[in-house]
């Protein structure tokens, strides 16, 4: 499957905003777009802000999104195209489709530091959804589904380390956790105002609209 190998941090630089794509980095003074505030490439220092257009406000916008939930451009314009046929808000519905993906609920409810470490925990066959493994990231969970840690994974180091480290980050309304028996459920479809998440995803809409 290809996937994005270059450096995550000039993304972030790129998109001018932190994406929080690296864990615990992001929060030292080692992050990088604290010690470079410019975008990548031989002529980042030297460019002149201009004002932007409308379609690079909103290609932005999109870049950002796709980048914070680390999927490439095919699977994003499928998962928006699925959102568009649902019923309701096109914007909150791909908000959700990104929301319930395996991937990000491992990340939610704790047991990694990132969505990249997340995914690499489902993609390893660290995962079960209700009582069965499932090593497909962009597997979509629904209401009273149970998310757990393998019984034989739960000695992972690289785990506990991240249940340590995530303690303050706080657990979407949507999302119930037990951390002592390494599981969660998915209570329900998350609305809008529960994902904590500074995108303005009608930009999106905009931009695939055209
Ligand atoms: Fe982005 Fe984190 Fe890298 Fe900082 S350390 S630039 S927030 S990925």
């Amino acid at each position: 499957m290809a996937r994005y190998t270059d450096s995550v941090c000039r993304l972030c630089r790129r998109e001018g905003v932190k994406l929080f794509l690296k864990g615990d980095r992001c929060f030292k003074e080692k992050c990088a777009i604290d010690r470079r505030a410019y975008v990548p490439g031989q002529h980042g220092q030297s460019r002149r802000p201009k004002k932007p257009s409308d379609y690079a406000v909103q290609l932005r916008e999109k870049q950002k999104v796709r980048r914070i939930y680390g999927l490439l451009e095919k699977q994003f314009r499928n998962l928006y195209e699925k959102a568009a046929r649902r019923p309701g808000v096109t914007g909150h519905n791909l908000m959700a489709a990104l929301e319930t993906r395996l991937d990000n609920v491992v990340y939610r409810l704790g047991f990694a530091k990132s969505r990249s470490q997340a995914r690499q925990l489902v993609n390893h066959g660290h995962m079960q959804v209700n009582g069965r493994k499932v090593t497909i990231a962009s597997y979509q969970v629904r209401p009273g589904d149970e998310v757990a840690l393998r019984e034989r994974s739960r000695g992972n180091a690289y785990i506990a380390d991240a249940l340590e480290s995530v303690q303050g980050r706080g657990l979407p309304g949507w999302l119930a956790v037990v951390p002592a028996e390494f599981k969660g459920t998915v209570v329900q479809i998350p609305l809008r105002e529960q994902i904590d998440q500074d995108v303005n995803e009608q930009l999106v809409v905009e931009l695939y609209s055209r």
